[in-house]
């Protein structure tokens, strides 16, 4: 109803303006020469005015000779107290006019009146919408809970989560059929929380349970609870329940639960209208009850920053880990993605799977999308293995820029740097194998790379492979110094992760002898997500941090000495190695082995 209001008035604005416009054409149109008031008073005396209509400013006439013709002359008009006995005398016909005036009238106050209207009502609704649903509304969560049915989306577009998948699909069999659960009196969990790092699949599972059960789904992004009224988001979660409940069975998925479900006083945004939100989403899941068929899903990725009464007994009391798929998994979900292009014979997706340890699904789906776009780009009516290779590095390393042009003395540098990474990287037994040496530069940053691919899924490493990680890291710019006497800003990024690695042996594995097997870093951090590159700030004496910051200094330095002194045995391989590279632009591990002189490959081996 409120709808059809707003239209109705804008039709009335529109109308009233086309017709003021119309006017003004009609006018324009009538277009009439225009005469001084003297001239047109002399052609009345001289008797040659037919006849004039008189406004209260104007003065329109015609002329007795082209009465016929022409539309006549326009005078403005002069306060003239002799003009009417003129008129008279020369039998001239005339009659004032008021019409016009009146229009000018009665526009002059209305249209601003409706425009200010126009304004008042547009921003009204504006803020209305930012509120939940239109204006008169506010807490409403009309416009922003979508309920939709029918997905399409099934378990069998989902893979490499398997664990997560068979959980779920017990949540499916209690929507499907609640009185086999009900009748023996097993309790249901009330709200099942996905956890997993971003991009592994938790809202499509989420989709997929819905489509499989074949139930009303609602989600809402938790993103989206964070209003600038105070009490919007309470009155929303209200709201999203009592919908939910009318429709059961359904799912009520709330998306990135972070947003809202942030431990109460925590952090320096902690303010009163997500408090109020959590303590509402609290509220309803204690006051409903799942036997009516309503299940709560929710995601996040950063589970640890959740406010520990939302994942208390009777609330998100099941937890379902979503990890990164490992090689089998990644290869069911390249061939799921694989579905929708055209695969040449012959493409293994088993062996994209191996190169791709670490990628979640979405990364494989954006792989499987490069690898097309490549196909294309390149005339191809398939998409082929190479393709796929080159799609893996792009979605790694980042968009080849062959047209950065870098000069002839940066280019050696970065080639010798290069050679230098991958010198140490196979010099050091159980590195990552090189796939590829590069000097074409990639992405924002890189200038050159060294593709490390490791052979297989990760889960733990040892203190000496991190070792030999942040050795490999301060390859590059140990081969600068060796080879140009200095290092150069080329070796920032390789510095940031080298120290990156000593930091957390020292903070978080208890590698460092001087500090002791004690975990110094207390935060909370999710523990899906072994990265070597997120750290944070612990709580520790001032004593403690200096000591870890000369203890992670001991560790890169200690490194840096190894590496100078592998590199200097090696010194005729990276020169031959760079020169190689420069003009290739490109070389693969295997080739740089090549030019490892075979005894010296041995002793370095020991
Ligand atoms: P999340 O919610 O965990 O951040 P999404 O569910 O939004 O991740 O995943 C984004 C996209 O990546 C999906 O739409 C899908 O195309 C792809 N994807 C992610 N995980 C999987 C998976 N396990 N199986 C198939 N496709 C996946
Ligand atoms: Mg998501
Ligand atoms: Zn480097």
């Amino acid at each position: 109803m409120e709808k059809k209001q707003r239209v109705s008035l804008w039709y009335f604005i529109l109308a009233f303006w086309a017709l003021i416009i119309l006017q003004e054409v009609y006018v324009a149109s009538q277009h009439m020469d225009e005469v001084p008031y003297s001239q047109f008073k002399g052609w009345v005396q001289d008797g040659k005015v037919a006849e004039v209509s008189i406004t209260e400013t104007m003065i329109y006439g015609k002329l007795k000779e082209e009465k016929e013709k022409s539309l006549g002359f326009q005078a403005v008009r002069v306060d003239d107290p002799d003009l009417v006995r003129l008129l008279e005398e020369q039998h001239v016909e005339f009659a004032g006019v008021v019409i016009s005036t009146l229009w000018k009238d009665v526009a002059s106050w209305v249209v601003p009146i409706l425009v200010f209207a126009g304004i008042w009502f547009w921003l009204l609704r504006k803020l209305g919408q930012g509120a939940g649903g239109g204006f008169m509304r506010i807490g409403k969560s009309k416009a922003k809970v979508y309920m939709e049915k029918d997905i399409p989306t099934r378990m069998k577009d989902v893979a490499g989560v398997d664990e997560a998948t068979e959980e779920l699909l017990e949540v499916v069999e209690f929507l499907r059929s609640p009185e086999k659960y009900t009748r023996i009196g097993g309790k249901i969990p009330k709200g099942v929380l996905l956890v997993g790092p971003p991009g592994t699949g938790k809202t499509l599972l989420a989709r997929a349970i819905a489509g499989e059960a074949e139930v009303p789904f609602f989600s809402i992004s938790g993103s989206e609870f964070v209003e600038m009224f105070v009490g919007v988001g309470a009155a929303r979660v209200r709201d999203l329940f009592e919908q939910a409940q009318a429709k059961a069975p359904c799912i009520i998925f709330i998306d990135e639960l972070d947003a809202i479900g942030k431990a109460r006083g925590s952090g320096p945004m902690a303010h009163e209208e997500r408090e109020q939100t959590l303590n509402q989403l609290l509220v309803e899941m204690d006051g409903f009850d799942p036997r009516v068929g309503v299940i709560l899903l929710a995601a996040t990725n950063r589970p640890e920053t959740l406010d520990q009464a939302l994942l208390r007994a009777g609330r998100f009391d099941r937890q379902i880990l979503v990890d990164r798929p490992d090689r089998k998994g990644r290869a069911a979900i390249l061939a799921i993605h694989a579905k929708a292009i055209k695969l040449a014979p012959g493409v293994e997706l088993e062996s994209i799977a191996a190169m791709t340890p670490g990628m979640v699904g979405a990364d494989l789906a954006n792989v499987v999308n490069e690898a097309a776009l490549l196909a294309i780009r390149r005339g191809r009516e398939t998409v082929q293995q190479e393709d796929f290779q080159e799609a893996v590095e792009r979605v790694i390393a980042g968009l080849e820029r062959k047209n950065r042009v870098l000069s002839h003395d940066e280019r050696r540098r970065v080639a010798h740097h290069e050679v230098g990474h991958a010198l140490i990287a196979l010099s050091l037994p159980g590195s990552d194998p090189i796939h590829k040496i590069s000097i074409i530069p990639r992405g924002v940053a890189a200038l050159g790379y060294t593709l490390q691919l490791p052979e297989e899924d990760r889960y733990l490493y040892t203190r000496t492979e991190l070792q030999n990680r942040i050795a490999v890291l301060l390859g590059g710019r140990a081969a600068e110094e060796l080879v140009f006497g200095e290092a150069s800003t080329g070796a920032a990024d390789d510095l940031q992760k080298a120290t990156s690695i000593a930091k957390r042996m020292v903070k978080d594995y208890g590698m460092s002898e001087l500090l002791g097997t004690v975990a110094l870093d207390q935060s909370a951090k999710p523990a899906f997500l072994p990265t070597a590159d997120t750290y944070s700030a612990g709580t520790y004496s001032e004593q403690t941090a200096q000591e870890i910051d000369s203890e992670v200094r001991r560790l890169i330095d200690e490194q840096g000495q190894r590496v100078r002194t592998l590199l200097a045995a090696l010194h005729p391989v990276l020169l031959s190695g760079a020169k190689k590279l420069l003009t290739a632009e490109v070389m693969t591990g295997e080739e740089l082995k090549a030019l490892l002189p075979p005894k010296e490959e041995e002793s370095v081996l020991q």
